[in-house]
């Protein structure tokens, strides 16, 4: 476990989640002499562990759970929103998150069913997904146990800047991780709250977003993380607070090696075609063959990723049987002629 450290006017407080991603780190702004309680960016988990993590780490700095004067979020997800609502029944305070929330946190307390269950079933059905498993559609909602529903205050957008005491966060919406994620920046004090979109230790996942209506349009995660990795990459910070894992200090040789990564994975799937056609799902099985039984909608989401991008760039064939779509990647000399 990380200590709890402070960096100017940020403390980093990390909290128990029971995940397999292990601690989150919550950070509290610290007010300035004088002034009221600190801001609190993300919660960690609804559960006593991490309620008692969280107000140790702020009584070190003279606060409770009670002082906190705002909740910003990064993301919907458990380890991030799940304590949210009991911050706000102690502190009285409001929650804050971005406006793509409102869909994420309505799938804690709706089952899926009807239409988007169905739009949902039939693409698991094109990937190649045995039929008895086409239901097994949730990501990080199916966590509920550690998150108590929460509807926000208010909701942020792009570019907005959250002005606080004497502190002005910037909100840049990057979406990929999930589709409402921020960054929140600091411009002053050349710091970023990055979230789960720039981690020291793990490349962030992009969940697959599934439409919920038969003409709605599935967005592709990874090509809107590649593109938010750009916006991270233009943000003037010599401080990254993470929400897991230490610092970083310096975020562009963190993207630039995502990037290679990414290549490598990319080139991994490809690979697993051998030479012949596949789904989607045949190919997480054959790549990721350890972790697909208990984790399909994460291997799912990483072939997926790569398939999208790999048929933006022209580098896929496709065709339908059966209801099922089999990809196969282009010859070099197919390739060639498409270009010529
Ligand atoms: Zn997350």
């Amino acid at each position: 476990m990380l200590p709890v450290e402070r960096y100017g006017r940020y403390v980093r407080i990390p909290t128990p989640t029971g995940f397999a991603v292990g601690d989150v780190n919550t950070y509290a702004i610290l007010p300035s002499r004088g002034a009221p309680g600190p801001v609190l960016v993300d919660t960690g988990v609804r559960s006593d562990e991490a309620w008692e993590a969280l107000r140790a780490g702020l009584r070190r700095y003279g606060f409770d759970v009670a002082d906190i004067q705002l909740v910003l979020l990064t993301h919907a997800h458990p380890d991030h929103f799940g304590q949210a609502a009991r911050i706000r029944r102690e502190a009285g305070c409001e929650v804050w998150i971005h406006e793509a929330g409102e869909r994420s946190l309505r799938r804690y307390t709706e089952e899926l069913a009807g239409e988007p269950l169905e739009v949902a079933r039939q693409h698991m059905r094109a990937w190649g997904v045995p039929e008895e498993r086409t239901s097994d559609v949730r990501g990080p909602e199916r966590a509920r146990d550690v998150v108590e529903p929460l509807v926000p205050d208010r909701w942020l957008r792009d570019e907005e800047v959250v002005e606080l005491a004497d502190v002005r966060l910037r909100v840049i919406h990057t979406p990929g991780h999930c589709p409402d994620h921020i960054v929140y920046v600091d411009e002053q004090r050349r710091v970023a709250l990055s979230g789960d979109h720039l981690l020291p230790d793990i490349t962030p996942v992009c969940l697959l977003q599934l439409p919920t209506r038969r003409d709605g349009e599935r967005p592709s995660s990874l090509m809107q993380y590649c593109n938010s990795l750009e916006k991270a990459e233009a943000m003037k910070a010599d401080l990254v607070l993470p929400s897991h894992g230490d610092v970083v200090r310096d975020h562009y040789s963190l993207i630039a090696s995502y990037r290679t990564r990414m290549d490598e994975r990319r080139d991994a799937v490809l690979s697993a075609f051998a030479g012949g056609e596949a789904t989607a799902y045949e190919l997480g099985r054959r790549l990721f063959a350890d972790a697909i039984d208990d984790q399909l909608f994460l291997v799912l989401s990483e072939i997926v990723g790569h398939l999208d991008v790999l048929e933006a760039e022209g580098m896929l064939e496709t065709r339908s049987v059966a209801g099922r779509t089999l990809f196969r990647p282009m010859k070099s000399s197919e390739l060639a002629l498409a270009g010529a």
